[in-house]
């Protein structure tokens, strides 16, 4: 197969943005499974069954049409669910806060996690999530664990929000968000966000995308 490339790490650490021109420069495409996770939780958020009815949630799950288009190279993915298409739907706050413990239920990992390894069957990718050095793609080539100071995420992301014209986020909520995240991802029974024994830990504090990038690639062609 063509090679895969890992990148895991915790809420905000620069991950979407680092995978993305990483897979511009090598050619291979972007595997957002974030994206992915976020489209169930839409879909959970619309159905408006309560986050803990379970087995509701397996039996909406089971018998939804999903359809997760990854165009090569850069391009963000289209994620379509029941035929409608809510690619930009999966970014408001309300989706962000339940894709957490909707990422918990193993029926939602199992549909997910074989779709993702289906489509790693031919390589060529490059992959950002929190299991997929772990458990999605054990085997990949190079593995990355993408981290960054909670203080230095939030920043990111409010800068992110302003750039979007929203000017009334508080930091220190964001920082609460982001710590309540991570927690929840990395306690859950079933492929908690952790590093991989064999991934490359790489802090981005202070360091620029394109730095990032660069480190990444070089270890790729190692
Ligand atoms: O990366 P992003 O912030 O879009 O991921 C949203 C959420 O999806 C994460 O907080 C996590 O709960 C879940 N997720 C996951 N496994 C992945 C990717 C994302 O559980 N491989």
């Amino acid at each position: 197969r063509k090679p895969i490339i890992a990148i895991d790490g915790p809420a905000g650490a620069g991950k979407s943005t680092v995978t993305r021109q990483v897979a511009k420069a090598l050619n291979l495409t972007y595997l957002d499974t974030g994206a992915m996770y976020r489209g169930i939780a839409w879909l959970v958020l619309k159905s408006g069954i309560p986050v803990e009815d379970e087995s509701a949630i397996a039996e909406l799950v089971s018998q939804a049409d999903l359809e997760f288009i990854f165009p090569s190279n850069d391009q963000p993915p289209q994620i379509i669910i029941n035929g409608e298409n809510v690619t930009h739907a999966i970014r408001t706050p309300q989706v962000t806060a339940l894709v957490s413990p909707i990422s918990a239920y193993p029926v939602v990992r199992q549909k997910l996690v074989s779709y993702q390894q289906e489509l790693g069957k031919l390589g060529g990718i490059v992959a950002e999530g929190r299991d997929i050095g772990t458990n999605v793609f054990p085997d990949a080539d190079v593995k990355i664990f993408l981290t960054a100071s909670v203080q230095e995420r939030a920043r990111r992301r409010l800068i992110d929000f302003q750039a979007q014209g929203q000017d009334n986020i508080d930091i220190q909520q964001l920082e609460r968000d982001i710590e309540q995240r991570d927690y929840q991802d990395s306690h859950r029974t079933l492929a908690p966000l952790r590093q991989a024994s064999d991934a490359m830990e790489l802090n981005t504090d202070g360091l620029t995308i394109e730095d990032v990038v660069n480190k990444i690639i070089h270890l790729y062609k190692m």
